[in-house]
């Protein structure tokens, strides 16, 4: 037997513990159709910015990617993020075989990623 689409109970919304509280007992499988405060975690607003942020962190992840990078200064070559064996980022262009480093910003990913970018030209 399929489940009603429209079937709702206390027990799948966010809101059945407050309820309980007001109605001093347990309303886990209690209707809840015509309920006008049913929300489950899907459709809340907290589950909707979480939903966001998770959005976000994955767009800041893939950000690092190598082709987020602007191409080589010296000769518009594709170029890539690599490790060297002190554990520092470099920028090394696939083309010309340019190599930058960063400093102290050299043993984070991510920082050397935001510096070529703003120090490379076009
Ligand atoms: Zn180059």
């Amino acid at each position: 037997m399929k489940p009603e689409p429209q079937k709702r109970i206390c027990g799948e919304c966010i809101h059945e513990y407050a309820c309980s509280a007001w109605n001093r007992g347990n309303m886990h499988n209690t209707d809840a159709r015509n309920c006008a405060n049913y929300e489950t975690v899907k459709t809340s607003n907290a589950y909707y910015i979480g939903v966001q942020d998770g959005m976000k962190i994955a767009k800041a992840e893939t950000a690092t990617d190598d082709n987020e990078l602007k191409s080589c200064p010296y000769c518009g070559g594709k170029v890539e993020i690599f490790e060297n064996y002190l554990k520092q980022f470099g920028v090394h262009c696939t083309v010309c075989g340019m190599i930058t480093f960063f400093g102290n910003d050299s043993q984070n990913k991510q920082k050397v990623t935001c510096r070529w970018n703003e120090r490379a030209g076009t």
